[in-house]
């Protein structure tokens, strides 16, 4: 991570020195958890200190943030995102989403999407692919709170599984219960969808998987769909397998200007090389 990250910042730096900027058509982020402690980080994790820089670089260097609904609208339709278009995303539905972001969202009235694991919001244990050292999940309760905020409440389908695994069937149901539970608690539509875990759009298994989810997508009127693989948005992307740019502990705001400037992208072919020859996945 620290080359990446040098070679980022320094990439940003070189850039604005000679100001010819990269400017991505639309940049969107991906949170998990927002710490407030001292304990060490998880590498998906930021402190709230430095969050709340974040949001606040975003509102005062003039980006236009909106929600993952309405910048897959502009893509279908094929338009051009505002300039610094940018999208803030939390995946899972920890409660430090509510208990630490949800204020500052608030106090710097940044549009956001929080994608749920539907089925373990409510538990009053930690999510269980994180341990027992993992962060919990909110309640429907401060839910129905961040929704009634304007805040995006998405599924991130029911029990967070692999989803490449699962058959056409299976998958169909858990972005239908998800879809369903959400729905039922907070009687608003959901639209958009994140996958759990990252695959790669370069396995071998990704063309057939990438029927199936379409195919559930549209069985259960998703209007979108947003993966772990690194990168930008563009008008005409395929709104059923948008990429996402990561936030993590190594985040200080250089770094971070540098993901927002489109000086991070170049790093999704490692990534993709990574998961593509390096990385093993359960077999289904
Ligand atoms: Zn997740």
């Amino acid at each position: 991570m620290t080359a990446e990250k040098e070679i980022s910042v320094l990439l940003s730096d070189a850039l604005n020195l000679v100001n010819i900027p990269l400017a991505p058509a639309a940049t969107m982020l991906v949170y998990h958890r927002i710490e407030g402690g001292s304990a060490p980080l998880q590498p998906d994790s930021v402190t709230l200190t430095e969050f709340q820089e974040q949001m606040r670089y975003i509102t005062e260097e003039g980006y236009a943030p909106m929600t993952a609904r309405e910048l897959a609208a502009l893509v279908e339709a094929g338009e051009e995102p505002p300039e610094k278009s940018v999208v803030v995303t939390f995946d899972d539905g920890y409660l430090d989403t509510y208990t630490h972001a949800f204020p500052e969202l608030d106090f710097f009235r940044m549009p956001a999407t929080v994608f749920l694991a539907a089925g373990h919001i409510g538990a009053s244990t930690p999510f269980p692919w994180l341990g027992s050292d993992g962060g919990k999940p909110m309640d429907w309760q401060q839910v129905s709170k961040l929704q009634k905020a304007g805040i995006e409440i998405a599924s991130h389908t029911y029990s967070h599984p692999f989803t490449p695994n699962l058959t056409k069937n299976e998958l169909c149901l858990e972005l239908e219960r998800s879809k369903g539970t959400i729905e039922d608690k907070l009687g608003a539509p959901v639209h958009s969808l994140a996958l759990p875990y990252s695959f790669p759009m370069r396995h071998p298994r990704w063309p057939s998987f990438r029927a199936r989810l379409r195919e559930a997508l549209n069985a259960n009127d998703y209007v979108c769909c947003c993966t772990m693989q690194r990168g930008h948005i563009r008008p005409r992307d395929d709104v059923f397998a948008l990429r996402r740019i990561p936030v993590g502990r190594d985040d200080d705001l250089r770094l971070f200007r540098a993901k927002l400037e489109g000086c991070f992208a170049w790093t999704a072919p490692l990534q993709a090389f990574y998961q593509r020859f390096l990385k093993s996945y359960p077999t289904p």
